[in-house]
């Protein structure tokens, strides 16, 4: 079986609730008999059965997966500190942010798969209940389209995954959301914290005296 042909009904995620390091790899592993087709919890029961028909397998000898209920991604401004940890860590851009200033989730493109959690020195990340959240099919899209005659779910699979090309071109392989041995421990985390926070003191003074300065006749 070639795992292009179960990947193309895989919803694209690149959530990594199968087990695994994406759709790709996951559909590799399909093809090479090393896994059932009920591991992809967001494709619940309609992916299950595309896969089990690819795969020539009885559906009765699985459980179906059951998808979580729809949700997306939320930062609390109060409490990001523009560390820009997070980016890496969604598979499909879909935060946006630069280093020492506040990011944001962009909810048209948030899967809520949650990989960005965990990297959060703050904890000021967390899924909160979205109806509209994929399953969700978006249109008037921005930027080089999938080919927009494909069905709405399809549709929005090739989005995702495109998604997914352009982060891996970004940031390389650096999506992991285990724990890396080459990452900063939490003590090394708050003192880059609190580097932070004396660099942007220091700015504030400055701009307040810079501010003075002009003020003065
Ligand atoms: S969408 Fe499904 S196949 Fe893709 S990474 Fe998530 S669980 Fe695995
Ligand atoms: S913002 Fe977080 S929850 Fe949303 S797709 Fe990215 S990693 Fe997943
Ligand atoms: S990892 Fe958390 S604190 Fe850092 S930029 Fe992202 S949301 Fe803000």
């Amino acid at each position: 079986m070639d795992p292009e042909r179960l990947d193309e009904v895989l919803p694209q995620w690149q959530c990594r609730q199968c087990g695994y390091e994406g759709c790709r790899p996951y559909a590799e592993a399909l093809a090479h008999g090393e896994t059932t087709p009920d591991r992809c919890r967001p494709g619940g029961l309609p992916i299950f059965l595309a896969l089990a028909e690819r795969l020539d397998l009885d559906p009765e000898a699985f459980t179906p997966p059951v998808p979580d209920p729809p949700k997306r991604a939320h930062i609390d401004p109060g409490r990001c500190i523009g560390c820009a940890r997070c980016l890496p860590a969604c598979p499909v851009d879909a935060i946006l942010g630069a280093r020492h200033y506040l990011h944001e989730v962009l909810f048209s493109e948030c899967t809520g798969c949650g990989l960005c959690i965990a990297p959060c020195p703050t904890d000021c990340i967390r899924l909160v209940d979205d109806p509209t959240s994929p399953g969700c099919v978006s249109t008037g899209r921005p930027g080089p389209m999938p080919d927009p005659g494909l069905d709405p779910v399809r549709y929005q699979a090739a989005w995702l995954k495109y998604r997914y090309e352009r982060h891996r071109s970004r940031f390389g392989q650096k999506t992991s959301p285990q724990p890396d041995p080459e990452s900063p421990s939490r003590e090394d985390l708050l003192a880059e914290i609190r580097v932070m926070v004396e660099e942007n003191r220091a700015r504030q003074v400055a701009r307040r005296q810079a501010l003075g300065r002009a003020s003065k006749p």
